[in-house]
């Protein structure tokens, strides 16, 4: 039922396009019950000899009496009625509903367009947004192929299952109940009577949509398997030729496929017996309304000719009943969708921009970490870090892999809040800090660099509206990347995608240099990856990374040591301890952990320069 009100709350926007829809609505089923109950003077005609009254009768709510009504107003108009003057009246009467009818129906399902394709783009869109404001741990904890099943399949799902039912959801209750009133005032006994087997009908189908709802949900979760595993074996489709697993990978999507398959079957032949079933239930209904009725005409109780338009228009509420059974079974698929989306859309966002942020005037003097201490979970992974990254100076993170140094780095940003000690910049709490001033200031050239599917140029002035394009030469000609781009097909305005998987690593790591020099932030992050390089790339790199780190405060995650030589300060981590800090010169007399490092790195001959 929560999915129900999640998807009110999208619905409630688009109110006054539901009024008017139910509005129609209504006007088109009176049209309705009115074109029925000319069944009534239609079999009149056909068996009795039908004379208009003379006076005009007095007003009831009473079948004959409004019949009466309507021949005394034709016998005035017409002046003579004659059976087939009757009989055309009627014809012409029932064509007018008709019309009348559909053009409300038109009109209304015209005017719900909005809201069925408004709610979904609501949705999507909220997903989307909430998925960009969710922080870094969330998407360390999920994986990327259920997280895009969730935004994009589900959502689908959703407007496949419940928006295309949103019409016979509001449309199909209004008529059955407008049918079911015009029945009661035919004859209340016979209709209280129907009624009351409701519930039993109800209590069957809906045991059934309870088990295809479970079903879906499961349905859903194995395709999300699927689109993680086939993103993974997209994403690593090196190692898997290399490995020679094809058939590995085949087999498990196989496995996973065959479970779907199955499910999909269970899934379809639950939902195919919603139709049947439904109209099975309906059978037995009338089948005993028939019986009931027709004792009651057999007891001369019930006019037979009242009791066949009665007939009529219970004949006229089975199939919006029956829809009504089936929009529930479909809608149960969608609301497993929903209840996956809300999984996303629930998920709350800990990194939280400060309601009132302290004024910033930019980075002025010094990053500082106060006994600052971390987990991923239970796993501690810093533990009472203390450090002081001075503005204008080179801070280089060394030590064994999985010693936190990417996890120190990725706290300056805020991409983690640590569950200890406070990260200060100026002497400032970063978190009382709005998150765009902080973030604003700090540049980040990851290890593998990130390249979007856009223009070269565009790849340069990431995420700036009105990009520069002098500039972007400018920071491209700095970072060593002008002359390979100006090679390219179109220089500049080549597209990131189009080129595949054409530029070298070394290429595209000048790129993501050129984009931190266009951002020109006073604090840089590197997480230094020139050792994937062949030499003369790794020449050009780090020549682009000097440029880059001249005059700018920078924290380089080091992994050889022959990059971080002169750096101001080194900080030797291990275990998420500091063990060592201090100059290169200084580090290598303590004889200690950096020393170790030193020598085994100097030893394969992996460093070029030990100033
Ligand atoms: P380094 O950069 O020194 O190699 P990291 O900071 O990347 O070290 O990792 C430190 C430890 O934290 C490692 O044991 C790693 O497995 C773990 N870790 C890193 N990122 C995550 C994450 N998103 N979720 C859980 N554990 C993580």
């Amino acid at each position: 039922m929560k999915g129900f009100s999640r998807l009110f709350k999208y619905i409630r926007p688009y109110w006054p396009y539901l009024v008017g829809f139910t509005f129609l609505t209504l006007l088109g089923t009176l049209f309705s019950v009115l074109s029925l109950t000319m069944v009534i003077p239609f079999l009149q005609i056909l068996f009795d000899q039908v004379s208009p009254p003379q006076t005009q009768p007095e007003f009831a709510w009473e079948m004959n009496t409004l019949l009466d009504i309507l021949y005394f107003k034709l016998g005035t108009s017409l002046g003579t009625v004659t059976k087939t003057g009757l009989l055309a009246t009627i014809c012409v009467g029932l064509v007018g509903m008709f019309l009348l009818k559909n053009l409300c129906n038109y009109f209304a399902l015209h005017l719900i367009a909005p809201l069925r394709s408004g709610a979904i783009h609501d949705l999507r869109k909220q997903a989307f947004h909430h998925l960009m404001d969710l922080p870094l741990s969330y998407f360390g904890r999920q994986k990327k192929g259920d997280i895009m099943t969730r935004v994009s399949g589900d959502v689908l799902e959703v407007e496949w299952s419940i928006m295309n039912s949103v019409v016979s959801l509001l449309k199909d209750p209004i008529t059955v109940l407008a049918f079911l009133i015009a029945m009661l005032v035919m004859n209340y006994q016979l209709t209280l009577f129907t009624l009351a087997m409701l519930p039993v009908s109800a209590l069957i189908i809906g045991k059934v949509a309870k088990t295809l709802k479970k079903a879906s949900f499961h349905g859903q979760s194995i395709l999300s398997d699927l689109n993680v595993l086939t993103e993974e074996s997209l994403g690593g489709i090196r190692i898997i030729k290399a490995f020679r697993a094809e058939t590995h990978q085949k087999n498990k999507f196989d496995a996973l496929n065959a479970q779907s398959l199955t499910l999909g079957n269970k899934i379809f032949r639950r939902r195919s017996l919603s139709s049947p079933l439904s109209e099975f239930i309906g059978s037995i209904v009338i089948a005993v309304v028939m019986w009931f009725g027709g004792n009651i005409v057999l007891d001369g109780a019930l006019d037979p000719k009242a009791f066949i338009t009665y007939i009529a228009m219970f004949s006229q509420v089975i199939s919006p009943a029956k829809a009504v059974a089936t929009t529930y079974y479909n809608m149960q698929k969608g609301v497993a969708s929903l209840n996956r989306i809300e999984g996303v859309l629930d998920e709350p966002n800990p990194i939280q921009n400060p309601i009132n942020p302290a004024p910033f005037q930019g980075f002025k003097k010094s990053i500082e970490f106060k006994d600052v201490s971390f987990a991923y979970g239970k796993q501690n992974v810093l533990n009472h870090i203390n450090l002081s990254i001075e503005k204008g100076k080179t801070i280089a993170l060394v030590g064994p892999s999985g010693g936190g140094k990417s996890t120190l780095a990725d706290l300056i940003p805020r991409f983690y809040d640590p569950q200890n000690g406070l990260v200060l910049m100026d002497g400032v709490d970063i978190k009382t800090l709005a998150l765009e001033d902080l973030r604003k200031c700090i540049g980040m050239v990851p290890q593998q660099p990130v390249l979007f599917h856009d223009s070269v140029a565009h790849n340069i002035a990431y995420a700036d509206p009105n990009p520069d394009i002098g500039r972007v030469i400018q920071c491209a000609k700095m970072a060593h990347a002008h002359d390979f781009i100006s090679g390219l097909e179109q220089g500049y305005e080549t597209s990131i995608g189009d080129l595949g998987n054409r530029l070298s690593g070394g290429q595209k790591q000048r790129l993501a240099i050129a984009r931190a020099l266009y951002k020109d932030p006073p604090l840089l992050i590197l997480d230094e990856a020139t050792s994937a390089l062949d030499s003369e790339s790794e020449q050009l790199v780090q020549q682009a990374l000097d440029k880059l780190m001249e005059n700018r405060t920078s924290l380089v995650i080091a992994h050889r040591l022959s990059t971080i030589l002169h750096a101001d300060e080194i900080v030797y981590l291990e275990n998420g301890i500091i063990h060592e800090q201090g100059n290169h010169q200084s580090l290598l007399n303590m004889g200690g952990k950096y020393r170790q490092l030193f020598d085994v790195q100097f030893k394969a001959g992996n460093y070029t320069n030990h100033g």
